[in-house]
């Protein structure tokens, strides 16, 4: 067989079809949030970040930089060895303790990213709970899908959001099995929000166990930046938390929070968690700093609630169509690959704006969109910049009009 040519053609099929991705390749500027240096355009312009997950821009926050560059001349550069043989640098455990204080847990675990987090302890509670069942939001993300499957625990897939459909999945599990319920907060894509106090209800009636993701609103949601469960005042009543420091908290590494018995059991069975080196001593020291920084800092989700409320009013104003969104995502329907991908190449080569374009798989076909995530860092000035640029690029592309 010839390998290669295999390898080729199925790049060959993305391509045809308008999906094929290509990276932008940025060089951030520490301190000029969201402003980058685009590599890849001739003559190295700077770009408007439209679509980083650094949702507070703390990736550049002077106290997490600065404890980032203490740990790493106190510490050195990695951690040394799995968090069992020698990897367990003191700022894990101080960065766990703080993870479970913010959640008001009893225990928080640490991960090398938040898709790790999810498969490791999907994986491990579905695999060993015998005769687990998993039921599992229709929208819910890859890393937790990669969980689900992993378990090889028989799954059932509710329909997003669908109350009725999440007890009717419920029902026809025989009584007596373990069940877990998975689910997300923010689903990060549309920007709609579960309305998780009705699964927990459920949840409740059936005895199961309730997993939620809030990657993306931790550090966001919350009087401490805990989630939405914390907003809605529901964090003592969900097993298990999951997270991670890479978007709101802006360094990188994954997390849970919940029961000691859980954190110690995924300690001791997860094969995501023990076989594999811990995050460097300086990402746990700058996520420490980060997540101690966000929780005080109230004034930082406030302005980045306003700064996405303002872009949706203005969107919508422009006729632009916004999707509905309840959360700080602001997703722009544009309903084709190609003209989605144009749109972005667009706006990037000639406005220096640059908003990645979201294609299937990510989003079912027919759903291509632009995703925005305006930051407490994007002002008036570079938010009216962006919507005249888009305005303009929506006007000769022909693209849909708000319905
Ligand atoms: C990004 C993401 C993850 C993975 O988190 P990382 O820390 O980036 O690995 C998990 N769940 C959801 C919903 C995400 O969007």
């Amino acid at each position: 067989m010839d390998y290669q040519k295999f390898f080729a053609d199925k790049v060959g099929a993305l391509k045809a079809e308008g999906r094929y991705r290509v990276f932008a390749d940025l060089e951030r500027d520490a301190g000029n949030y969201p402003m980058a240096t685009n590599h890849r355009n001739p003559g190295e312009t700077d770009v408007t970040v439209w679509c980083s997950n650094d949702y507070l821009g703390m990736g550049q926050n002077s106290i997490v930089l600065e404890a980032m560059h203490e740990a790493l001349d106190k510490s050195g550069a990695g951690a040394g060895g799995t968090r069992n043989i020698a990897g367990t640098n003191h700022y894990h455990v101080l960065l766990e303790n703080e993870l479970a204080n913010l959640h008001q847990c009893e225990a928080a675990l640490i991960f090398t990213s938040g898709y790790v987090a999810n498969l490791t302890t999907l994986s491990t509670i579905g695999a060993m709970l015998p005769g687990c069942v998993i039921v599992s939001d229709a929208l819910n993300h890859n890393s937790m899908i990669a969980g689900i499957r992993h378990s090889q625990a028989e799954k059932k897939i509710f329909a997003h959001n669908d109350m009725a459909d999440l007890r009717k999945k419920l029902e026809e599990i025989e009584t007596g099995r373990p069940i877990m319920i998975a689910f997300e907060s923010v689903y990060s894509m549309d920007g709609d929000i579960a309305p998780i106090e009705e699964i927990l209800d459920i949840a409740d009636e059936f005895g199961a166990l309730t997993f939620i993701d809030e990657v993306h609103a931790v550090g966001l949601y919350g009087q401490n930046g805990a989630g939405v469960a914390e907003r809605e005042d529901l964090m003592d009543r969900i097993d298990i938390i999951q997270g991670t420091l890479a978007k709101g908290f802006g360094v990188v590494g994954g997390y849970i929070a919940g029961s000691a018995a859980l954190c110690d059991f995924i300690r001791s069975y997860g094969d995501g968690f023990i076989f594999s080196t811990a995050i460097p001593p300086a990402v746990a020291a700058g996520a420490l700093a980060s997540v101690r920084y966000v929780r005080t800092h109230n004034d930082l989700r406030i302005a980045h609630q306003e700064r996405a409320a303002r872009l949706k009013r203005r969107l919508t104003e422009e006729g632009i169509p916004v999707m509905p969104s309840v959360s700080h995502i602001v997703p722009v329907l544009v309903a084709d690959p190609r003209l989605c991908k144009e749109a972005s190449d667009t706006l990037l080569y000639q406005h220096n704006i640059y908003v990645q374009p979201i294609n299937y798989p990510t989003v079912p076909r027919g759903t291509e969109r632009l995703r925005f995530t305006p930051t407490p860092l994007h002002n008036d000035a570079v938010m009216e910049e962006m919507i005249a640029a888009l305005c303009k690029v929506w006007a000769e592309l022909g693209l849909r009009a708000a319905a």
